[in-house]
Order: structure tokens, then sequence, then C-alpha cells
């Protein structure tokens, strides 16, 4: 069995595994496999080898080689790992054969090879030359039509591929939020850039009841309405579609709420100066880093009254801890609503983290593993590698 999984781990300076959440994610898919009489051949990219070329432009095989994971990946398994050092070719295919029930079988990086991202046919077919079945649990990668997460899956009948159990999760998790939701429904988009989520804005629009903006994002659509946010981040060429927004909630009777005061910095440094103002009117040559308290107040007041929340972008420069009250702040709003009933989706790379850094993940309803698959499903695409296993 070709299994496609995301150990796309952060490693630190001696390869050590920082994080393994997404390599436990995939256990669950893997003990079924192995414990009905399966083998597993690995598949998982590790990182952008193309991008750090050694000097000779070489891969920088040290670097990236997946066979760092193999002591942590044994031990969360219970049982040996066989490593092939390479990922395509005569010994892969001969270790891939040699595999017996109960094995698994972990092939290098995915991206060592150049058709992987190209999602190269003649590649695709290799691979599945070493399976008998294709199973894709690599939810974070999912948005990619690459050879090992897409293409690979064409040479597979619809009774030889599905989806993980990770994978399905994810998808079901994220058409609760999209396919009927209990109402009312609310987003909460934050982050640093309109530009990185208007697709995501655009779309939130025409089914959520509420849309909660803040993090650096909120600065665009307050300069846009006319307020003054001194030298908070600001997208000079979005003011505009700022503003196309806000007309397009009026237009379709949602809510749409900017943080009514923000803590203002006099440096983007956690042991800056601060002041709290309202929103449009910053001290000069101050930035917006937080939403204020009277934002909180009203944001959580939403929250509380939503059947359905999704969430998306941290409120505030929440990696500074003097700038981190709001996102804590939206974490322990969820957590308290998905208490009393609601369902919360966490989706989108740093509130995922926020949630993980503050110990409530396991009180929201769904923390996603995938930031850009999650927010590309979000905003209403469907994943090649989604639609690779469905076709
Ligand atoms: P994103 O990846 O778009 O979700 O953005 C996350 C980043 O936005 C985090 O690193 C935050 O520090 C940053 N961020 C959030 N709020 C602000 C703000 N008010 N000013 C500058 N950066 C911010």
């Amino acid at each position: 069995m070709l299994l496609r999984v995301d150990f796309n781990v952060p490693l630190d300076k001696s390869y050590q595994i920082t994080d393994d959440t997404r390599m436990r994610a995939a256990v669950p898919t893997l003990n079924y496999i192995l414990n009905n009489g399966g083998a597993a051949i690995l598949m998982s990219h590790l990182g952008r080898p193309e991008d750090k070329l050694l000097p000779d432009g070489s891969i920088n095989v040290e670097k990236f080689t997946l066979r760092h994971l193999v002591p942590h990946l044994s031990e969360l398994l219970g049982r040996p790992v066989q490593f092939c050092p390479e990922f395509v070719g005569d010994e892969a295919a001969k270790m891939a054969a040699a595999l017996q029930p109960g094995e698994v079988l972990l092939l290098e990086n995915t991206r060592f090879l150049k058709g992987e991202s190209k999602g190269d046919e003649a590649l695709a077919r290799q691979l599945a030359e070493m399976g008998d079945a294709y199973v894709n649990d690599a939810f974070g990668s999912a948005h990619r039509a690459h050879a090992s997460t897409t293409t690979v899956a064409q040479f597979f009948g619809p009774e030889a591929k599905g989806f993980g159990f990770l994978m399905n999760d994810e998808l079901e998790n994220a058409n609760r939020v999209l396919n009927n939701p209990e109402r009312p429904l609310t987003a909460i988009v934050g982050g640093a850039k309109v530009s990185d989520k208007i697709q995501l804005l655009d779309r939130m629009l025409d089914f959520v009841d509420n849309l909660l903006i803040g993090g650096g994002m909120a600065y665009t659509f307050i300069k846009a309405q006319g307020g003054q946010v001194g030298k908070s981040l600001v997208e000079e060429d979005k003011l505009e579609l700022a503003l196309r927004l806000v007309e397009k909630a009026k237009a379709k009777g949602v809510l749409l709420l900017l943080p009514e005061d923000s803590l203002f910095a006099d440096q983007f440094d956690n042991g800056a100066a601060i002041q709290t103002a309202s929103s449009a009117e910053a001290p000069e040559g101050w930035m917006g880093l937080d939403i204020g308290p009277k934002a909180r107040t009203a944001f959580s007041e939403v929250i509380a009254q939503s059947k359905t929340l999704l969430w998306n972008g941290p409120m505030g420069v929440f990696e500074m801890p003097n700038f981190a009250e709001g996102t804590k702040l939206i974490a322990e709003s969820l957590a308290k609503a998905t208490a009393n009933g609601a369902f919360s989706l966490v989706g989108g790379g740093d509130s995922v983290a926020a949630v993980n850094q503050m110990g409530l993940d396991d009180q929201v309803s769904y923390v996603s593993t995938g930031g850009g698959a999650m927010l590309e499903l979000l905003e209403g695409k469907v994943l090649p590698g989604v639609k690779a296993i469905q076709e």
C-alpha cells in the first residue's frame, strides 16, 4: 500500500523534531493498514530542498533527508521502520517488493526529484508500480498537484485508492462549516495582510452571518474608511478592495466588525511603550499591534452567540507576549463557545500555533493540520489531491 503522508515537520539544527503533530496525525491510518495485514510504503516531502541547493547545485541531502525521522516514527508506531535512500529507482522497487505484511518502508524526500512538484507522469507511474493501492493522508499537501499527491492516483482504479483518516477528518470538518452550517456562522480572520486573504474574505461574505477582522489586515480597512492608523500595517494598493468588501458585507447583510480600539506601540518590539486608543485615531507614528479591550469584548460577544465558528489568523503580533492578549481572548472565547455546544474550526497556520501555544487545542472542535490546504478549501477551491481520489 502506497501512503502519502505529510511529515513536513520542523527540525532544529541537530535535526531533532521540534513539533511532531503532523507525524502523530498520520498514525491512526498507518496503524489501521499495518494491523489489518497491510504493508506501508510511505512518501512525504520535508522542507523545500529545491530552494536550498548546495553551491554546486546539488540537493542538500544531509539537511533534508527523511532519515532524520526514522527513529521517532519507529517509536510512534512501536515497530521498526525501514528507510530507502531514494524516492524511486531500483533500490526502492526492490525494498518495496520485499515488504511483508505489518512492515513499514519510508522513502526518501519526494522533493529530491524535480518531477515531484511538476506532477510528472513518468515519476508517478514508477511510484504506482511499487504499490497495489494508494491512500492519501497528506492533507497539508492536498492543494498541490504533485506526482505523489495527485498524479499517482490516476494509476489506480476507484476501488484501489482512498483517503486516510486524517484527510477524511479534515474534509468532514471543513464541510461542517461550508455546507449547511448551524447558524449564526461567524468567521474570525486576522493575520498580517489583506492580500494573502482576499479570496477568503470575499468568499466568507457569501455565506457567513458575521465576519470579525483583526490583526494587521484590519488597518487597511480602517484607513480605507478614513481612519488615522499611524504606522500600522497598511496595504495602500488594497484600500479600494477593502471598501468594496465593506460594501459587499452591507449588501449581503453580513455584520462586518473591525476592532473599535487597538493597542498602539511606538515601535515593533515587545518592550515598546503602549497606548490604547480608537483604531481610527492612532497616535501619530505609532502602530497597532493588537486589538484593544473594547474590540475584545465586542468580538467575544459575537463569538458567544454563534453556533459555528471559523478562525484563521491571529488578532495581533501574538509572538510578542505584550501583544498576545487579543489572540488569547479569541482562543478562549472559541473554547467557551465550544463548551456551550458551538462547532469551532481553527484552520490556518498561525491561529493553529496560537491555540496550541495556549494549550486550548483540545477545547475547540477541530484544529486543522493544513494551513494552505485549509485556506484553499475554505476559499471554495477544489483541491487537486482530493479530486484525484474522487475521480
Ligand atoms: P498570517 O500568516 O497572514 O496569518 O499572519 C500572521 C502574522 O501576522 C503573525 O506573524 C503576526 O505577528 C502578524 N500580525 C498580526 N497582527 C499584526 C499587526 N497588527 N501588525 C503586524 N503584524 C501582525
